[in-house]
């Protein structure tokens, strides 16, 4: 039986998505995360627990478990695992993204440098010292500008700034997020450092792609219809097929193409996002992993024509199914994404405070076009929006014949829906002995 090591920040329900796909391919996974909380995954007895923070021990830790137990592919998902991931396939000869290409991409700053380098249009840009002024990168840069920690994700921590006055409220912001525990414990030295950067007008898209041996194989170009304008930069909508026009698909794909390679990504799955403005595109990211968790779902693919099925019960394929296969070694040209259009809406946290439920979902469910709505906020979970916050309420999922009725769809669906929110309370100490 052929044997894949699945990287995983989180469990859930990716985690889950693999374990499915991999008994219908008749592959057996192995999990390694540093996760010590994990009741719900079923791997548990067999994971490989490693420390993120630590590579070296982390890469020893699996490469001894390679030595009585052949693996055969590695998969990663979430941003932290990736350069673990990559220096455990280097070490076995498994083709995936190098390490220098896998850290480049998880560090903002050297992926503007990677593009700079590359000749591709990158906005001015400086990086400085979290603990000192930042007036002298802003002498550099100008405004409009986004100040950006180097090495988070989700959009956390990402602040666009207009002014001397905005950029002094950014940074204290920006500091206080960097010292909070959960970064803290992370114990990366990027966190000491930040980036501004020039704001790049233009429509915001994201793409899903696999790279097999250096070619970009396009998965799925998303569109983003809501305008990302800032302050903060949340995440709404994502609809594929995109509507932004052959010219403008082929050149987001060669864009992308090309930032990857400067990264020097060759080999395993992106995700990258990019502006497209009167001055062409300018690749924000490109990250050496898949679509995050839940939203991996937007996607199915189908054979493209020519090529066999080998499991003919099952019409589309997931893309954790296809990330499989591309780890054991299947070109994923083989698959193209079904024809109908999909979308999800990552729901917004709509103020800080206690979530304590929501109403409506039956009637959001029979939504013509809604597919699933997850709700992924537990009763009594501190909603904790961004800059600072790093999560969704839940996720709603449409699809249709074509991508102007899966918005319409999420967005009637979201329009259904209503939480409630309590203020948070704040329990002061006791002044009484
Ligand atoms: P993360 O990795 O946390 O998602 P990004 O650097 O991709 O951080 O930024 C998150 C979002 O912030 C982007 O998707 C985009 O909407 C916005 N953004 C980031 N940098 C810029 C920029 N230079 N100009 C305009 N918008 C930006």
């Amino acid at each position: 039986m052929r044997r894949v090591l699945l990287l995983a920040a989180t469990t859930g329900y990716q985690t889950r998505a693999f374990g499915d796909a991999a008994a219908r391919l008749g592959v057996e996974l192995v999990f390694a995360t540093d996760r010590c909380d994990v009741l719900d995954d079923p791997w548990r007895d067999a994971a490989i627990p490693i420390r993120f923070h630590d590579e070296d021990a982390s890469v020893e830790s699996i490469l001894a478990f390679a030595s009585r137990q052949a693996l055969d592919g590695v998969v990663a998902v979430g941003d932290r695992p990736t350069v673990i991931a990559s220096r455990v396939c280097e070490a076995l000869g498994l083709p995936w993204h190098p390490p220098e290409g896998a850290a480049a991409a998880r560090n903002k700053q050297l992926t503007r440098r990677a593009f700079q380098l590359a000749g591709l249009p990158t906005p001015a840009f400086a990086e400085g010292v979290l603990s000192e002024d930042p007036w002298p990168l802003a002498k550099r840069v100008g405004y409009p500008a986004v100040l950006k920690p180097l090495s988070l994700s989700g959009s956390r921590g990402v602040i666009r700034v207009n002014d001397s006055g905005e950029l002094e409220t950014a940074i204290q912001r920006l500091r206080a997020i960097l010292a909070s525990p959960d970064v803290q414990r992370e114990r990366n030295d990027a966190h000491e450092r930040v980036l501004l950067e020039r704001f790049v007008p233009g429509r915001e898209f994201a793409l899903e792609g696999l790279m097999n041996a250096g070619v970009l194989d396009v998965l799925a170009i998303f569109d983003k219809p809501d305008p990302l304008d800032g302050p903060f930069f949340e995440e709404t909508i994502y609809l594929t097929p995109t509507s932004a026009g052959e010219a403008t698909e082929c050149a987001i794909g060669a864009a992308i193409a090309k930032a990857a390679t400067a990264l020097g990504l060759v080999h395993g799955p992106i995700h990258a996002e990019c502006r497209v403005g009167d001055d062409g595109v300018f690749v924000l990211e490109v990250a050496a992993r898949p679509i995050g968790g839940l939203c991996a779902r937007a996607l199915r693919f189908v054979p493209r024509p020519g090529t066999e099925r080998t499991d003919r019960s099952e019409p589309t394929l997931s893309l954790e199914e296809l990330l499989l296969r591309h780890a054991l070694g299947e070109p994923s040209t083989a698959f193209r994404r079904e024809d109908v259009a999909s979308g999800v809406m990552m729901i917004p946290i709509p103020r800080r405070g206690v979530f304590r439920g929501v109403s409506g979902l039956e009637g959001a469910r029979e939504v013509p076009g809604i597919d699933d709505i997850r709700i992924t906020a537990k009763p009594d979970q501190l909603l904790v929006p961004l800059p600072e916050g790093a999560s969704y309420l839940g996720f709603i999922f449409a699809r249709g014949s074509d991508a102007m009725e899966v918005n319409g769809a999420l967005r009637q669906a979201h329009a259904t829906l209503a939480f409630s929110v309590l203020p948070e309370v704040r329990v002061l100490p006791s002044t009484h002995g």
